[in-house]
């Protein structure tokens, strides 16, 4: 028996027949475990014009009322989380500890949303001018569109919808067609804390419902996560549709290890951060710049560490990495091991030969890999490789490292690992990324910042969640009032100034 994944509009999942599918596997044994209905336009048409209908009735549903549903549907979650945790596991193939850590930072942006009575409070400024009173509202969109990646199937919706729907939109969620069944999980909970059918809907599916979405009439603004090229291709689109667009792309992550900084930290960080969840993160460091001498000891530490990483099938409790997303991207991230090497650099640990818990599983292993010697002509260093492989570039300097950091084109996220504090300060001035850690490798911003990188890793001008999302699904609407009273009178075609 193999399980069937389709669409939830208008309070329900979906009874049609869907012309086209895709197939979901198990990236730990690499067998088909089930079936992806994939929306047409027309599937698109019609979670468009519930989201449409059930606008008005929850755009004026009371603020005490929609905070209400969101603290239901956070404790819904937080029940439900290791189910959402080991559909995500068995789909996406990450160990079931880190799956439930994306829920759990999901959650965190529901409860930042529960927070909407104090977030949408605007300004009031009594007798801007004699008897005139001037105050500033937010106002929600209408419908908006999620468009999401296989990397994080439940949290990177969650940094979406709760903020949205919070704001009093509904919402169209296009998750990634590679793990679709937690999305489904996520709209059943919501409907069960009392969200009116139609606020909350789910098309599955692939370009062709994504391409539905960033020309519909009725979809206002669109946030999407994903690779550089199709978020610049969203964000190309959306925008000539006339929407609002927040595309957040790719990265190429850099951990600079400044001489002073403590090594053995250090070499922890590097290990977490590149291949926790098989460096599948948009987060992950994929760069490792040793400054000064301290490359060959550096690297000698990572090696050591990476030997005795468990890599495993996510639902063994033993495993600490599981498999990649899918065959060909295994192959893709495991190219990258051979051509680094006919560029020059120096392949210091092969993850090919990496031991996989129960022995010679079918499923798209790939262990951890270290590249050493990697410079910036190199592809491995150009190209987002997006798996458990870490570079290693030697900068002589600090000023060498922050300008190859700023020059990179991605913008996402870096971190400096130093015991210099003036250093640290520094680098957080000067250099051209949108997530800074000191000390910190994976620097992802709390729910109330707001996530998103620069350069080609952000097209559009709001991050997520935090304030610049409750901008990004409101408008600001400036109000000017008076009530008339006994002084009033006349005409006057100038232009109104304070008096
Ligand atoms: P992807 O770009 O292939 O897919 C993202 C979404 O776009 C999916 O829903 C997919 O169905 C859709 N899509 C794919 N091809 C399309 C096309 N030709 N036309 C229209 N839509 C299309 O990304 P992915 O492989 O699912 O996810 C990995 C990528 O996402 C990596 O590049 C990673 O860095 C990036 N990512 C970025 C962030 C961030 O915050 N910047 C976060 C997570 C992931």
């Amino acid at each position: 028996m193999t399980k069937h994944v389709t669409h939830w509009i208008g309070g329900k999942p979906w009874g049609g027949a869907a012309e086209r599918k895709g197939d979901i596997y198990d990236p730990a044994t690499g067998a088909v475990t089930g079936s992806v209905d994939f929306a047409s336009a027309s599937v698109v048409d019609d979670a468009v014009a519930a989201a449409t209908k059930a606008f008005p009735g929850w755009r004026s549903s009371s603020l005490t009322k929609r905070s209400g549903v969101l603290f239901a549907f956070r404790q819904l979650v937080h029940e439900h989380r290791k189910e959402l945790a080991g559909l995500i596991s068995s789909e996406h193939g990450k160990v079931a500890s880190d799956a439930a850590g994306e829920v759990a930072r999901g959650l965190d942006v529901v409860e930042f949303a529960c927070g909407i009575p104090h977030l949408l409070k605007g300004g009031y400024s009594e007798n801007v001018s004699t008897g005139v009173d001037a105050y500033a509202i937010r106002q929600p969109l209408g419908v908006v569109a999620g468009i999401t990646p296989f990397n994080f199937p439940a949290m990177v919706p969650m940094w979406m919808f709760p903020v949205a729907i919070a704001c009093g939109n509904s919402f169209v969620l296009k998750p990634s067609e590679k793990d679709p069944s937690a999305s489904l999980v996520l709209a059943r909970l919501w409907a069960e804390a009392g969200l009116p059918d139609g606020v909350f809907s789910v098309v599955q599916g692939d370009r062709e419902a994504v391409d539905a979405l960033l020309v519909h009439p009725d979809v206002r603004a669109v946030s999407f996560v994903g690779s550089t090229p199709i978020a610049r291709y969203v964000y190309k689109n959306a925008t000539a549709a006339g929407k609002r667009v927040q595309a957040l792309g790719g990265a190429k992550n850099h951990m600079v290890v400044l001489p002073d900084a403590d090594l053995d930290l250090s070499a922890d960080a590097a290990v977490s951060a590149g291949f926790g969840s098989a460096g599948e993160r948009c987060m992950a460091v994929s760069v490792l710049v040793a400054v000064g001498p301290v490359g060959d000891e550096l690297v000698g530490k990572i090696t050591e560490r990476v030997a005795a990483l468990r890599v495993g099938p996510g639902s063994d409790e033993r495993s600490e990495m599981g498999p990649l997303v899918t065959a060909a991207h295994r192959d893709k991230v495991a190219s990258y091991l051979d051509s680094g090497v006919q560029e020059g650099a120096t392949l210091a640990v092969d993850g090919r030969l990496h031991p996989v818990i129960g022995g010679e599983a079918p499923g798209f292993w790939l262990g951890p890999s270290v590249l050493d010697h990697v410079t910036p002509e190199m592809g491995c260093y150009a190209e987002e490789i997006f798996g458990p492989v870490l570079s290693v570039v030697r900068a002589p300097t600090y000023e060498d490292a922050v300008r190859l950091v700023s020059e990179n084109p991605y913008g996402n996220g870096t971190a400096i690992f130093t015991n210099d504090g003036g250093a640290a300060r520094r680098f957080v001035t000067e250099v051209e990324c949108g997530m800074v850690g000191v000390n910190v490798p994976i620097p992802v911003p709390m729910a109330y910042y707001s996530f998103g990188g620069w350069k080609s890793s952000l097209f559009g001008d709001s991050h997520m969640h935090g304030t610049e999302g409750v901008h990004f699904y409101t408008r600001g609407k400036a109000v000017t009032s008076r009530w008339l009273d006994p002084s009033h009178g006349g005409v006057s075609l100038g232009f109104p100034v304070n008096r």
